[in-house]
């Protein structure tokens, strides 16, 4: 747990969140100012700041698995049967603005490309 960490808190139900899945290393929840009818917030429970520090030992590489697996799970339980997207924003320039590692998962309409 990371002080002054919002995921690090939401992980630690410090602070609340519309919780759709959790399990032991990770927690998905709705995100406060959704992009599309549904979009959920997969993240892992222990703080690492982004892709690179998910990949940066073993067993995180088998965190980055399970992750893929969470995302087609919420996907389904939220019935996205059309299609959805999986994102991770990273760092300044791909507008990432909460510092603890997170994908989004978004589905409900149709999805715009290129992103922008
Ligand atoms: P990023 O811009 O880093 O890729 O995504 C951060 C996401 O976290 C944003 O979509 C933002 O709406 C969401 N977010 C920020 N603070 C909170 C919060 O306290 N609760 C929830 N549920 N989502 C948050
Ligand atoms: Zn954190």
């Amino acid at each position: 747990m990371t002080t002054d960490c919002i995921f690090c808190k939401i992980a630690a139900k410090e602070i609340p969140a519309n919780i759709v899945y959790e399990d032991d290393t990770v927690i998905a929840f709705r995100d406060l100012t959704p992009q599309a009818p549904v979009h959920v917030l997969i993240v892992p429970k222990k703080h690492m700041e982004n892709i690179a520090a998910l990949v940066a030992s073993d067993d995180d590489e088998k965190l980055a698995g399970h992750i893929m697996k969470v995302a087609v799970k919420v996907a389904e339980a939220e019935n996205i049967k059309n299609g959805w997207r999986l994102v991770a924003n990273t760092g300044e320039d791909g507008g990432q603005t909460v510092p603890h590692l997170h994908f989004h998962v978004l589905g409900g309409r149709k999805m715009l490309w290129p992103p922008g």
